[in-house]
């Protein structure tokens, strides 16, 4: 397997979360961006104008399921701007 698979890095805590970045079952609402940030989908809005809902992004700190640290604000921040500049 591949290690510059997006979410490689973040499956590393735990099997829960491995499999819900990795299942090609179904549609995780968990994903790792280009900039390497990992996200959990929180809701949905919809658009006025648009015949699709927008997912509500917001990045994860802790894994939901084993409660390990993955990545601080400050890292996060970091890998933006980075990807940004
Ligand atoms: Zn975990």
């Amino acid at each position: 397997m591949p290690t510059d698979k997006p979410g490689a890095e973040f499956g590393s805590c735990c099997e829960r979360l491995k499999d819900a970045l990795t299942n090609e079952d179904f549609e995780p609402l968990f994903a790792v961006d280009e900039a390497g940030v990992l996200y959990m989908s929180v809701g949905l809005i919809d658009a006025e104008g648009e015949d699709e809902a927008n997912m509500v992004d917001h990045p994860v700190y802790f894994c939901p399921f084993c409660g390990t640290k993955l990545q601080t604000e400050e890292e996060v921040e970091a890998k933006l701007n980075a990807e940004a500049a």
